[in-house]
């Protein structure tokens, strides 16, 4: 791994594989499956209203639909941080023009 740059090479060596899971995510929406996630109540989800919500209006323990950017998803699964690589990227290009 190269120590200037990890992100991008953790990327050039799991591009196939990222390739590869993005597909079964095209095609998980084609069969009109989504992504989902059950609800902690947070600090955040403010008082209690009702029996079992709160100010955020989700059930605790229940499953919602969820959509995070496919990218970072991705990203964050095998381990690249997207703030890093884009300075990786813009390094390695500033390199390139001087
Ligand atoms: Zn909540």
């Amino acid at each position: 791994m190269n120590e200037h740059n990890p992100n991008c090479t953790k990327l050039a060596a799991v591009d196939a594989q990222l390739g590869t899971l993005d597909a079964f995510l095209d095609f998980l929406g084609e069969k009109g499956i989504s992504l989902g996630a059950y609800h902690d109540h947070t600090e955040t989800c403010g008082p209690l209203e009702g029996f079992v919500t709160r100010e955020c209006g989700m059930v605790e323990h229940r499953l919602y639909p969820i959509a995070p950017s496919r990218t970072d998803l991705l990203y964050e699964f095998f381990g690249i941080d997207p703030k890093a690589l884009e300075a990786e990227r813009r390094a390695l290009l500033d390199g390139l023009r001087r």
